[in-house]
């Protein structure tokens, strides 16, 4: 269903395609949010709550004061400038991001990206939890002329979400990468 990639020089791209990247923990990071913050607060908030609905909001608010306090860094910013310049002059792709971030955090999300020198996409960026009914609307209408397209994302479960949505759709072929740095 999806390929295990550590580098982003592993995407392989394919021309006129539709290169999608989720953003937390796929191009962007903060200091003092590793990749065990989410399970280890889930864990420390359900111990205090024993609800998961709380827990999940919980560690949604602590981690939403963090990112407001911090500065966003990229990842890999050579590696990601390298595929990004690479898809667009040589294989005539469209560069677009969608996030689980809420559309609250508009603005938020754009300082993220000035900070990390990349305003230049704050018009790209689409929210929605739902990653995969939006990319179906998207497909539909906005990029339906795009035959491959390719998804970058951190997350086994939106992956799955994209996948059992949109493999069906006849108009386009979907290849996914789970992505972990
Ligand atoms: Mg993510």
């Amino acid at each position: 269903m999806f390929k295990n990639i550590s580098s982003y020089d592993e995407i392989e791209l394919k021309q006129n395609a539709l290169l999608i990247f989720d953003i937390d923990e796929t191009i962007m990071r903060f200091d003092g949010i590793s990749r065990n913050w989410w399970i280890n607060k889930l864990n420390e908030y359900y111990n205090i709550h024993q609800d998961h609905k709380k827990a999940n909001d919980c560690a949604l608010k602590e981690w939403i004061d963090h990112i407001k306090l911090n500065k966003a860094k990229l990842i890999d910013r050579e590696k990601l400038f390298n595929i990004f310049s690479k898809a667009l002059s040589e294989y005539n792709c469209e560069i677009i991001f969608i996030t689980a971030r809420h559309i609250d955090m508009k603005d938020m999300t754009e300082k993220h990206f000035e900070e990390c020198d990349i305003s230049e996409y704050i018009h790209k960026i689409y929210y929605n939890e739902n990653k995969g009914i939006l990319l179906k609307e998207l497909l539909e209408d906005k990029y339906k002329n795009h035959k491959d397209i390719i998804f970058i994302d951190d997350s086994i479960k939106k992956l799955e979400n994209i996948y059992s949505i949109n493999n069906d759709n006849e108009n386009h072929n979907l290849s996914l990468y789970l992505f972990n740095y």
